[in-house]
């Protein structure tokens, strides 16, 4: 009989070849009706599996995160099972889970924004049927003659690929077949909360040679309280798209002329300027050395640092005078320059650069996104050298000014993740486990919870990511600190230790908003545009009701801009044009102006202002020292 390990340690045994099912029957009645794929061995197996030997078994339900994919890939079955009922003649193709959910690929249609509704509908008819799903093999000549004897010839083809000793498992359920690895669900009723989102041409196999297909993407979540979230995000997410809201308040545009490249209006540039300030006081604070390195450099530097093996496609590369140069595509390099002027001893470690440093990445075309994914970039960009012994500290320094940063720009929600040496690394393994623990001890040192990513980190050494959670729930990568041991040698770091040996100091990568760009275009879609008043271009406008108040209006204009927020000047300016004051309101408001000052008869006789909120709050009528004061 086989000893099965479950999940709180407690062992049970069952008769051979009894399967998950029984196994969560066997625990409780109501395990068995929720239980919906196990995890044996910790591979992902269907209830039905039989147990055969000793292992390891946890029952999945709804709750469990793995239970996501398998119920997308079941969706995405169920998604074709009503496709071919309703249209029997079409034939189908793929259908892989992705992010958030999953598509299928039919050939010979043309689907329609109806179609999808009544697919959906169908599709809820056959969950209400309750319709078992059946894993069964075939060997590879079996399965290619199996669906040719159906018609469904793209199936066939993609099964001819596959080697033909191997078994295939296919999974039916009702008068619906697929090819798949699974597992999936026992039944259709698991399936219940998924939405067909919309259909969109794919070229079969991805080649633009092939038969176009029709792609339907769905949702598919554990429940409907998740898929209510999701959808709800969407639509929020639509409406607070940076592009949309750069336009309207004319932060910035982008043209064919410079793909990936910003133009900044005064609005925007504003926006950047009080950032940049921001970030260039807590370099201060945190005794940061400024610097400024070239754009172009030859492309033999590159060669040394290993840009030019590693990252050639993504560089821009241009010559003159017969000498071949790169825009640089990231700053460190530039770093290490500054670094080897002169004779450096242990007592000058740690050295800290910084630099707002402008990149240039060739990302393909078609991935270039708003100010999200751009090819013109500036990092704020820095460098640390010290010795191994000093990582822990800088890094926890580091992290806590991070923080600071986060919480005062409004993000609250940081998850911290670890990712650790992949496959294709360069350096020797001592020198990746020192790296790895230093930076997993500063962050317990620190108190700050993190998990692993195992595998993820850069090519020359692993790095601390920090990812924020906006207002809508999206999660952002921004900061990260990366040791790397490896760049200092290659370009030739060293210092003069304690012992007067020459020795290589290590090299700490960190950048806290990541670029500027994508930065501020994640800040707009965090604030839907409606910026904290540290951050809005224009803080106040000034309102006139008649030309009586002109003088008036720009006496307080100038007044509030000789008044500070923060260290800069407040920005204000006057509307005294010949307008309704209505008009005006509406008018400033839609442009998320924080603080509009209305000046009438009254006012002007009491030398006070009318304050009122974008919000449209009426904050009531105040001196001009008053409302400085509650607004500093
Ligand atoms: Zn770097």
């Amino acid at each position: 009989m086989p000893l099965i390990t479950l999940p709180d340690g407690s062992r049970r045994e069952l008769d051979k070849n009894k399967s998950c099912l029984d196994l969560a029957a066997s625990i409780s009645p109501s395990l068995a009706k929720s239980a919906l794929a196990a995890s044996m061995d910790d591979h992902l197996v269907d209830l039905s599996t039989p147990i055969t030997d000793d292992c390891s078994v946890r029952l999945l339900t709804t709750k469990d995160p793995e239970a996501l994919e398998i119920l997308r890939h079941s969706t995405a079955h169920l998604l074709a099972q009503a496709v071919k009922q309703l249209y029997p003649n079409v034939q189908v193709t793929i259908g892989p889970v992705i992010e958030n959910g999953f598509y299928y690929d039919f050939a010979d249609i043309t689907f329609s924004d109806e179609d999808l509704a009544k697919i959906e509908k169908r599709m809820r008819e056959l969950v209400s049927q309750k319709i078992p799903v059946e894993r069964f093999t075939m060997s590879r000549d079996e399965a290619v003659a199996y669906f040719k004897s159906l018609g469904e010839h793209y199936k066939a083809e993609i099964i001819s690929d596959i080697p033909a000793e191997e078994t295939l498992s296919l999974y039916r359920q009702g008068d619906f077949t697929d090819l798949c690895r699974g597992p999936h669900v026992p039944n259709t009723s698991f399936l219940k909360s998924f939405h067909l989102m919309h259909v969109a041409g794919a070229y079969w196999r991805g080649d633009s040679k092939n038969a176009m297909l029709q792609r339907i993407y769905g949702t598919a979540w554990r429940n409907d309280e998740e898929l209510k979230a999701y959808l709800f995000m969407l639509e929020e997410a639509e409406k607070r798209d940076h592009r949309k809201i750069g336009k309207a308040l004319n932060l910035f545009h982008i043209q064919e002329d410079g793909p990936g490249m910003v133009f900044w209006h005064e609005k925007g540039w504003t926006i950047w300027q009080a950032i940049e300030q921001y970030v260039r006081n807590t370099l201060r604070k945190g005794n940061y050395q400024e610097i400024k390195t070239p754009q172009v450099l030859d492309i033999s530097l590159w060669k040394k640092s290993g840009h030019a093996d590693k990252y050639l496609e993504n560089m821009f590369l241009t010559q003159s005078e017969n000498r071949d140069y790169a825009l640089k595509p990231m700053s460190c390099p530039c770093h290490v320059q500054v670094f080897n002027q002169g004779i450096k001893s242990y007592r000058d470690l740690p050295v800290r650069y910084a630099e707002f440093g402008c990149c240039h990445r060739n990302e393909s075309s078609g991935s270039l996104h708003g100010l999200l994914r751009v090819r013109s970039m500036v990092q704020d960009d820095g460098h640390i050298f010290c010795t191994e012994d000093q990582i822990e500290t800088e890094v926890s320094q580091f992290m806590q000014s991070a923080f600071e940063l986060y919480h005062d720009f409004g993000f609250h929600d940081i998850t911290i993740k670890l990712a650790t040496r992949p496959d294709k690394r360069i350096g020797e393994d001592a020198l990746w486990d020192q790296a790895e623990h230093a930076l997993a001890e500063a962050l317990r040192k620190s108190n700050i919870p993190f998990e692993y990513l195992p595998g993820e980190g850069a090519f020359y050494g692993p790095k601390i990511e920090m990812h924020l959670k906006d207002a809508i729930g999206r999660s952002w990568q921004c900061g990260t600190v990366q040791v790397d041991p490896n760049l200092p040698a290659l370009l030739g770091a060293e210092y003069v230790a304690e012992d007067n040996t020459r020795k290589i100091p290590v090299m700490l990568h960190r950048a806290v908003l990541g670029s500027f760009e994508r930065f501020i275009g994640m800040l707009i879609e965090h604030y839907a545009g409606h910026l904290p008043l540290w951050l809005a271009p224009t803080q106040i406008v000034v309102i006139s009701i008649t030309d009586k108040q002109k003088a008036y209006v720009e006496k307080i204009t100038a007044a509030l801009k000789s008044h500070t927020i923060g260290q800069s000047p407040i920005r204000a300016i006057s509307d005294t044009r010949n307008e309704k004051m209505g008009f005006k309101i509406r008018e400033h408001t839609l442009q998320k102006v924080p603080y509009l000052i209305v000046v009438g008869d009254k006012e002007l006789e009491s030398q006070t202002l009318a304050v009122r909120t974008q919000k449209g709050e009426d904050l009531g009528t105040m001196t001009l020292e008053a409302f400085v004061d509650k607004i500093q």
